[in-house]
């Protein structure tokens, strides 16, 4: 599930080319407030680096500039980080797979680069309240229906529990699918 980076490099390198190709996107863009600051910022960039090609500057202006460059891109790539913050399937958070209703959260994990799953939590399919684990025993049952899964006296009946890393796996499996079918178009 890797998290998409906004290419806020490739939005520079692009409004760098148009701005240089065409001498008229000011007149395009007058009416687009920010895009207009945008293009004139690179415009403005252009030709600072043009000067600096072709004329001597002391040492300390191309030290001046690079510190310049250097705050203003991080500028921008704070302005588009927000952007794309949250995956597709951030409001995937709720699904039924057997017989219990499953809610989790999704959250960004530095330590795996990656989204994660968190809170997973099994809910009665009649009554939407959480399931309570019975003893150290593999059953669940409803606070308030009572229901019990497996049945009492079944405790070993493991095809009516849910394991929570085996519904885990099967999210991140639908996930998958989803991702690959946004991808196909
Ligand atoms: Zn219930």
């Amino acid at each position: 599930m890797a998290k998409k980076e906004t290419k806020w490099y490739w939005i520079a390198l692009g409004t760098v080319t148009l701005s240089v190709v065409s001498d008229n996107i000011s007149e395009y863009t007058k009416n687009i407030p920010v895009v207009k600051q945008i293009v004139d910022l690179f415009k403005w960039l252009y030709t600072i680096s043009e000067r600096f090609l072709t004329m001597q500057f002391p040492l300390w202006s191309y030290l001046l500039f690079s510190i310049c460059v250097w705050g203003i891109f991080r500028l921008l790539k704070s302005m588009f980080k927000d952007t794309n913050q949250h995956p597709s399937f951030y409001t995937y958070n709720k699904d039924k797979f057997r017989f219990w209703i499953w809610r989790w959260e999704w959250v960004w994990s530095e330590r795996y680069n990656s989204w994660v799953i968190t809170n997973l939590l099994s809910f009665c399919p009649v009554c939407d309240v959480g399931l309570l684990h019975v003893g150290s025993h593999k059953q669940v049952r409803c606070p308030k229906c009572q229901t019990r899964w497996p049945d009492d006296g079944a405790f070993y009946a493991e095809h009516e529990y849910e394991d929570k890393d085996d519904i885990e796996q099967l999210i991140l499996a639908n996930v998958r699918s989803m991702e690959s079918k946004q991808n196909n178009g």
